[in-house]
């Protein structure tokens, strides 16, 4: 948490917006402002959460997504456990999926299974699904063994999109690199899902035009910490649809969800020119426009 206190800051610094790094100063290390932020996307089951850990959590929402078929089972109990709080997601990330490495995942039995989940959980999402250029490049030495040709992924994408077409579900995309293909893979599906959130959201705002005007989809925007650290955030948070901007914690615990949640709110609030209590209430309300069932 505190590395990524001090690793914003000077961002904003270097940006020599003086009188805006003091005030998301004060947002960012504000811990006791009454504003309550849903999360439209986490892995807080990536670390052992005791049913008792979100007793301490202000968010009133999370967005929990799977990722591969072995951590389904955690997500879906989670939800079950907290079933107003917890929204479940279940998706075929690309960098836990292979051709030759985990050959279950590319069998019909993950498709299968995934209609299977979202059956059973009627208010869960396709998620997290999407497509990683920067993964099928081979001098990424932590994560080459998860090394899916851009066909493979392609391929997997598609038929979860399918899949969250034909069963009427919101999609949470991870795209790095790869906006423009996820874009002409839903501008040719016949049936595209209705609502989809680019999470994590690094493209440029010609982009967001062509998205928002993508017939047959409802495209939201996730925006997280992991971009507040690149250049270009002011600009690209600027550029999106007031009713489409969703806040994104990405905690791997619970207990970070508060805390990513309110800085990225700062951030946003400063980008828009918004209150953070004006940020809250319209990321509020775009979570629940995402997840309406109609
Ligand atoms: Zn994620």
């Amino acid at each position: 948490m505190l590395s990524i206190k001090f690793s914003v800051l000077p961002l904003l610094e270097a940006r020599k917006r003086v009188s805006h790094t003091v005030l998301a100063r004060r947002y960012l290390s504000s811990t006791s402002t009454p504003i309550l932020l849903p999360d439209a996307h986490a892995h807080i089951h990536n670390t052992p959460c005791p049913p008792t850990a979100l007793s301490t959590c202000e968010a009133p929402k999370i967005c929990v997504m799977g990722t591969h078929l072995h951590d389904w089972p955690v997500v879906e109990r989670l939800s079950q456990q907290h079933p107003n709080r917890i929204v479940p997601g279940f998706g075929l990330h690309p960098w836990f999926f292979s051709e030759s490495a985990l050959e279950s995942t590319t069998s019909t039995h993950a498709f299968t299974l995934l209609t299977q989940y979202l059956h059973r959980n009627p208010t869960a999402v396709v998620g997290e699904v999407g497509l990683d250029r920067s993964i099928i490049r081979p001098k990424l030495p932590t994560i080459s063994r998860f090394c899916p040709s851009m066909d493979h992924q392609i391929d997997v994408f598609t038929q979860c999109l399918q899949i969250a077409s034909q069963l009427n579900r919101k999609v949470s995309i991870h795209s790095v690199r790869s906006p423009g293909i996820i874009f002409e893979i839903l501008r040719r599906m016949e049936n595209p899902p209705r609502r989809i959130t680019m999470h994590s959201w690094a493209g440029e705002p010609a982009l967001v035009r062509s998205f928002v005007k993508l017939k047959g989809v409802e495209t939201y925007f996730g925006v997280s910490l992991k971009q507040a650290l690149t250049g270009k955030f002011t600009e690209r948070v600027a550029a999106l649809p007031e009713d489409r901007i969703l806040l994104e914690s990405g905690a791997d615990a619970v207990g970070d969800v508060d805390d990513k949640l309110r800085k990225i709110c700062g951030l946003v609030a400063e980008s828009k020119g918004w209150t953070v209590q004006e940020t809250a209430e319209r990321s509020s309300k775009n979570l629940k426009a995402f997840l309406a069932e109609t």
